[in-house]
């Protein structure tokens, strides 16, 4: 791939996925102290379960986050994507996107979108 900029919505998913997986081999690691160790064994479970449930909330932040999202047709390989603020790449090709006429042409910076605080009212 090699590119330098994802969507947003893309890499918040991506960092759920992995706490997913991380809550399980977390929670395989516990199964391997089952005959030796009580204490590890319940510690590892422990964890693996906070992995997951955090996993959990992330999802609902996405799900939170996509009623925000504006939808765009990319300029570069014409399919629909979610934005995320002012500034974001597509989900397809991470062509870097803006909603902001004055923004265009610019060099891509996540900066852009910190800007739309002091705009609004
Ligand atoms: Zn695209």
């Amino acid at each position: 791939m090699g590119a330098k900029y994802s969507n947003k919505i893309n890499k918040i998913r991506t960092f759920a996925l992995v706490l997913v997986f991380a809550g399980i081999v977390i929670m395989y690691l516990g199964l391997l102290f089952l005959q030796t160790s009580q204490i590890m064994m319940t510690l590892f479970m422990l964890l693996g379960f906070l992995a997951i449930i955090a996993s959990t909330v992330v999802y609902f932040w996405i799900g939170m986050l996509s009623s925000k999202t504006v939808q765009v047709q990319c300029p570069n390989c014409e399919k629909y994507t979610k934005m995320l603020g002012r500034v974001d790449a597509c989900m397809y090709c991470s062509e870097p996107l803006t909603l902001d006429k004055s923004l265009e042409g610019k060099e891509f910076d996540e900066k852009y979108n910190q800007k739309k605080l002091k705009e609004e009212k």
